[in-house]
C-alpha cells in the first residue's frame, strides 16, 4: 500500500523518477524581473519602495489594517510578543507541536514557554487544555498600573505556583490548518491574557472570512523558503490596530526617529527590516499568490480523495467554517511503527516525506517547562508524516 501511495504522489507531480522534494519553491520571469530592479535601482537594503508595496499587497489580500515586513517570521514574533506587552520573566503559553522557532521567539522576548496540549483533528491548540491548564495554575489580580498605551485591560494573570506573569498565549496554525483560534481568544480575554497568533505557515488561511493572524492581538507570518510563497527569508506582522503597527514599525527599524539627517533613536529597537531587495522578490511572489493557494488546493483534494479510497491512514483536512492554504498536505498514519516503515520506504524512493517535529517537550532546552497533559500532541507526534506538497508548475 505503501508503494501505491508513492507510484499515486509521483503521477500527482508528473515525476516518474528523479526526486520529489516536501515542498520547493518556484520562480517566474516576473521574480528575477523585481529582483532585478532592485538590484539596479541600487536600493538594496533599508529604503526603496518594494517594503512598502509588499506591506501594501499584504494588508489588501488578508484584509489587515496593517502588514509590517520583516527579516523572518522568527523576528516578527519575537517583536510581536513585546509589543504585546511582554517582559523579561514572564511565561507564555504556547503548543508543543510547532516548529521550534515559536519556542525560540518566546525566549529571545526574555520569556519562559508553557506547553499545553493540542486537538488531534486542527493540529493546533486545544481550547480545551487551554482552560484546563489556566484553571490548575493561574490566578487573575487588579494590578495598579495598566498599560493603557497597549489597550490591557487592568487585570492580568499570575501563575499561582512561580508567581510569574503569565504575559500571552501563542497559538499555531499548523501546517496551514486554523486552530480554534476564536474560542482561545475568548478564553484569553476572559484570563486577561493577550495572543499572538504565530501564523507562519498561513497565509491563504482563513477562519470563516477572517484570515489567520487577525483574531488574536497580533499576528505574525513567514516567508522563509518553504513556506507558501518565499522571497529567501521574510516574515510579517499582521495587525488591525494601528496603534500597535506604528509601534512595530518603529521597534523593528532600530526605533529610528524621523528626520531629514540627524540619527535620533528613542527606544532600544530591532534591526527586524526586511531589506528592499527580498522585498522585491516578495512582491513577485505575492502577484501569484491566489493560483499558487488555488494549485495547492487541487494537489490537497487529490490526496483528499486518495485517502478516501485508501483508508490506512487519515488526510488531515481543513476543519468546518474554516479554509486551510494546505501549506504541507499530513496524513495520519495507525502507529509510529506504520509510520516509520513509510517515512523509510518513500524516502528511499526518492519521495521525500518527513515526520512531524520533535514535541518542543523533548528538545533539551525545553525539557524542564511547565506543561499540560500532551497526550494529543504525543499522539499524533508518533504518527504524523508530510507529503510532498509544492506546487507543479511555475503558475
Ligand atoms: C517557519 C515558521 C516560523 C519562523 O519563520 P522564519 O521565517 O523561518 O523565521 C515560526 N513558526 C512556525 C510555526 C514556522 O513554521
Amino acid at each position: 500500500m505503501f508503494e501505491q501511495l508513492i507510484h499515486f504522489i509521483r503521477d500527482l507531480y508528473r515525476l516518474p523518477t528523479g526526486p520529489i522534494p516536501l515542498h520547493a519553491p518556484t520562480f517566474t520571469a516576473r521574480d528575477k524581473e523585481l529582483v532585478l530592479d532592485a538590484i539596479n535601482s541600487t536600493l538594496v537594503s533599508s529604503v526603496g519602495q518594494y517594503v512598502d508595496k509588499f506591506e501594501e499587497m499584504l494588508a489588501v489580500y488578508t484584509g489587515a489594517k496593517r502588514a509590517v515586513a520583516t527579516v523572518n517570521g522568527t523576528s516578527a514574533l519575537q517583536a510581536a510578543l513585546k509589543l504585546v506587552g511582554v517582559q523579561n520573566g514572564d511565561e507564555v503559553i504556547t503548543q508543543p507541536l510547532t516548529f521550534v522557532a515559536t519556542a525560540n521567539a518566546i525566549v529571545h522576548a526574555g520569556a519562559e514557554p508553557v506547553f499545553v496540549d493540542v486537538n488531534t483533528n486542527t493540529l493546533g491548540m486545544s481550547p480545551e487544555a487551554l482552560v484546563a491548564w489556566l484553571k490548575a495554575n493561574a490566578e487573575t489580580r487588579k494590578e495598579a498600573q495598566a498599560n493603557v498605551d497597549n489597550n490591557q485591560s487592568p487585570h492580568q494573570s499570575f501563575n499561582k505556583h512561580t508567581g510569574r506573569r503569565i504575559a500571552a498565549i501563542v497559538p499555531m496554525h499548523t501546517f496551514g490548518h486554523p486552530c480554534r483560534i476564536f474560542e482561545i481568544v475568548e478564553i484569553a480575554r476572559q484570563w486577561s491574557i493577550p495572543v499572538v497568533e504565530d501564523a507562519a505557515e498561513a497565509l491563504g488561511s482563513w477562519v470563516g472570512n477572517t484570515h489567520c493572524g487577525l483574531i488574536g492581538n497580533l499576528g505574525i507570518l513567514s516567508f522563509n523558503g518553504n513556506k507558501t510563497i518565499t522571497c529567501g527569508g521574510g516574515g510579517a506582522i499582521l495587525t488591525n490596530n494601528q496603534v500597535l503597527a506604528d509601534k512595530a514599525k518603529h521597534l523593528t527599524t532600530t526605533a529610528k526617529v524621523p528626520h531629514p539627517w540627524e540619527f535620533e533613536h528613542n527606544e532600544v529597537g530591532y534591526n527586524f527590516r526586511l531589506p528592499n531587495l527580498n522585498a522585491a522578490l516578495a512582491c513577485a511572489q505575492m502577484e501569484r499568490l491566489e493560483s499558487i493557494l488555488k494549485e495547492k488546493q487541487s494537489i490537497a483534494r487529490a490526496y483528499g480523495d486518495y485517502f478516501q479510497k485508501f483508508s490506512w491512514a487519515d488526510f488531515c483536512e481543513e476543519t468546518e467554517g474554516t479554509t486551510s492554504n494546505y501549506w504541507l498536505n499530513a496524513i495520519i498514519l495507525y502507529n509510529q511503527d506504520a509510520r516509520d516503515a513509510f517515512l523509510k520506504q518513500s524516502n528511499t524512493f526518492g519521495v521525500m516525506t518527513r515526520p512531524a517535529w520533535k514535541l518542543m517537550t523533548e528538545l533539551p532546552m525545553y525539557a524542564n517547562c511547565q506543561k499540560g497533559s500532551l497526550d494529543n500532541a504525543q499522539w499524533l507526534r508518533q504518527r504524523i508524516v508530510n507529503l510532498p506538497s509544492g506546487v507543479r508548475n511555475h503558475v
